[in-house]
């Protein structure tokens, strides 16, 4: 157990001095040598932008999380690197956008079937830097960034690791056995990874509870044990809910009767199900004397499908889109003490920024190669500044033929999206993307494509093509020839 002091110290780790902590270090109580804070990152999987109460939701509940979000601070404009989910979480863990290591797409549905791969292996997660640190680790919930042995969690930085391998999962295990069973039966060799046995350090399991519960447990567990060692703990928590298959507990149902769309009733009780969750960790965390030394950041990968219960109002687009609703989510970050209590801030941020940000914490050294794509935020968000003020923040996702790209600069965002011609929107006063400035401000655009234009030349080719998202024809056409860079439609 670590309680926090008040004076600021140096610390030695692996014999090397790492530089000075800032004002939010914690510091050691004369027993115990190591009290910097322990990181929890819950990630919700499709999560629309107004589906939480403390970004507006009035139907769907989330009271434990809108506690946590009124004592800390709602990012309203909080960027992930990538649309979807693969891309997203590999830019998350690697700091960088996931084009520039030949990842821009989801990995191939049961890729534990074709070698060599995930998330090429001299990309170094951050769960590495602070394992190597001295933080325990642990990674709880949907993978989806390597399936065959050396991509997987335990080799990507996490001493422990509860869930699945893929994109994602049947949420009740009575059933997924059921099917799985079947196909064992017939001889399938290339079963649905939705049906695939849940996995603990590469052992599989026999889940019993409902998914989003089970995680929790695992979450819950994880606290206690990590608790009881004289170091911090790091922990990525990712939900798989409320994405598809929409499956929620009856209990959780009952909850949302008065939701008359099936769809949105489902997924409302999914969500709750997460939020019953994170109560769960908060009183384990009061439970073990950890809650003042922990800070805790929850967002979604990408944004939500209307088509599946979501809303991501008053976002234009969803999941997939470079238009806001398919890369801006809700964010909080909470740590008593440290992040500012009952603040919103409009500033923009990117998941690019948790890299660095944790390493700073964790007062981690990041060898000198690394490239890294984010910044550390961590004195921005404390003294209340925007961490990004003049920086582009881009979002990139292909489709078949073409590509669609978002830029946001300050107070600009720049949009090309389903082979349209670039538009421009004062995202501050049009939030909803509505209005095209372009002709109005022709060369605040033109620094926004030709700053996206040679970001894009920094990428390299896919590694692999998610089959969903593109046609084969498109495929074959493109491969030997994918485009790296773009021009403006004239
Ligand atoms: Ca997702």
């Amino acid at each position: 157990m670590r309680k926090p002091v008040k004076t600021i110290f140096t610390i030695f780790i692996f014999g090397c001095l790492i530089s000075s902590f800032s004002v939010h270090a914690q510091q050691k109580d004369g027993k115990n040598p190591d009290s910097r804070p322990n990181i929890i990152l819950i990630l919700a999987d499709d999560l629309g932008y107004a589906d939480v109460g403390f970004n507006g939701a009035k139907d769907i509940k989330t009271p434990e999380m809108d506690k946590l979000a009124a004592a800390g601070t709602i990012f309203s404009s909080a960027y992930v690197a990538h649309p979807f989910c693969g891309p997203s979480r590999a830019g998350l863990l690697t700091g960088r956008y996931p084009h520039e290591f030949g990842s821009q797409f989801n990995l191939p549905a049961n890729s534990e079937t074709k070698v060599g791969e995930g998330i090429p292996l001299n990309e170094t997660f951050i769960s590495t830097v602070l394992q190597n640190s001295g933080y325990t680790t642990s990674a709880i919930g949907k993978w989806h960034l390597g399936a065959v042995p050396n991509y997987r969690p335990n080799e990507r930085g996490f001493d422990d690791f509860y869930g699945f391998l893929g994109g994602g999962h049947h949420y009740f295990p009575e059933d997924y056995r059921a099917k799985y069973n079947v196909q064992v039966k017939n001889g399938n060799k290339n079963i649905w990874e939705y049906l695939t046995p849940l996995e603990h350090n590469n052992k599989q399991v026999r889940e019993t509870e409902y998914l989003t519960d089970a995680f929790s447990r695992e979450a819950v567990r994880f606290i206690k044990e990590a608790s009881k060692k004289d170091k911090p703990f790091f922990m990525y928590l990712a939900y798989n809910a409320p994405h598809t298959p929409l499956e929620a507990k009856a209990e959780d149902l009952k909850l949302f009767e008065s939701i008359k769309d099936k769809d949105r009733r489902t997924y409302a009780a999914m969500v709750y199900a997460v939020d019953r969750g994170v109560g769960q960790l908060v009183n384990t965390l009061k439970e073990t004397n950890e809650l003042d030394n922990t800070l805790i950041i929850f967002l979604s990968d990408n944004g939500g499908r209307p088509d599946k219960g979501a809303n991501n109002f008053p976002l234009k687009g969803r999941k997939g889109d470079t238009y806001e609703g398919g890369f801006r989510v809700p964010m909080f970050f909470y740590w008593p003490g440290h992040v500012p209590a009952g603040k919103i801030e409009a500033g923009p941020v990117s998941a690019l920024d948790f890299y660095p940000t944790f390493a700073g914490l964790a007062g981690a050294k990041i060898s000198a190669d690394k490239k890294l794509d984010g910044k550390d935020i961590w004195n921005d968000i404390v003294h209340e500044k925007n961490p990004h003020k003049d920086d582009m923040i881009f979002a990139m996702r292909h489709r078949s033929g073409y590509s669609d790209v978002g830029v946001r600069h300050n107070q600009w965002k720049a949009t090309k999206a389903y082979n349209n011609k670039w538009m421009l929107f004062n995202i501050d006063t049009d939030i909803s993307e509505t209005t095209d400035l372009s002709e109005s401000f022709p060369k605040q655009l033109e620094e926004m494509v030709l700053g996206a234009e040679e970001w894009s030349k920094k990428h390299t080719e896919p590694r692999w093509f998610d089959p969903e998202a593109l046609s084969k024809v498109w495929k074959e056409k493109h491969m030997s020839d994918f485009p790296t860079t773009f021009q403006i439609n004239k």
